[in-house]
């Protein structure tokens, strides 16, 4: 990349570094399908009980800890905007 050429990101959207890492291995995207590089795709884990939620409220109070089931999904940056993973021009 040269050097008076604009950088909408430092990063370029990766993360990889300045000179880059090589091939990144690739994930497929959960929503869409699509094939991503893993240092551009953005990973989720939700936990999610497998009890009913009132149920587990209830159960938590009485002092129980439920952590149900953890779920780690990976995004394509379209579907990551999509499920408000990430949002459009936010600087970190
Ligand atoms: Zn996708």
């Amino acid at each position: 990349m040269s050097e008076d050429m604009p950088k909408k990101r430092k990063s370029r959207g990766r993360r990889k570094g300045k000179g880059g890492a090589g091939r990144a291995r690739t994930v497929v995207c959960s929503n869409c399908g699509a094939l991503v590089p893993r240092d551009k795709a953005k990973k989720t884990t939700r936990y999610h009980s497998l009890v009913e939620r009132t149920l587990a409220k209830e159960l938590e109070q009485s002092g129980a800890l439920i952590r149900g089931q953890r779920r780690t999904r990976y995004f394509c940056i379209s579907c990551a905007i999509h499920f408000g993973v990430v949002k459009v021009g936010r600087r970190r």
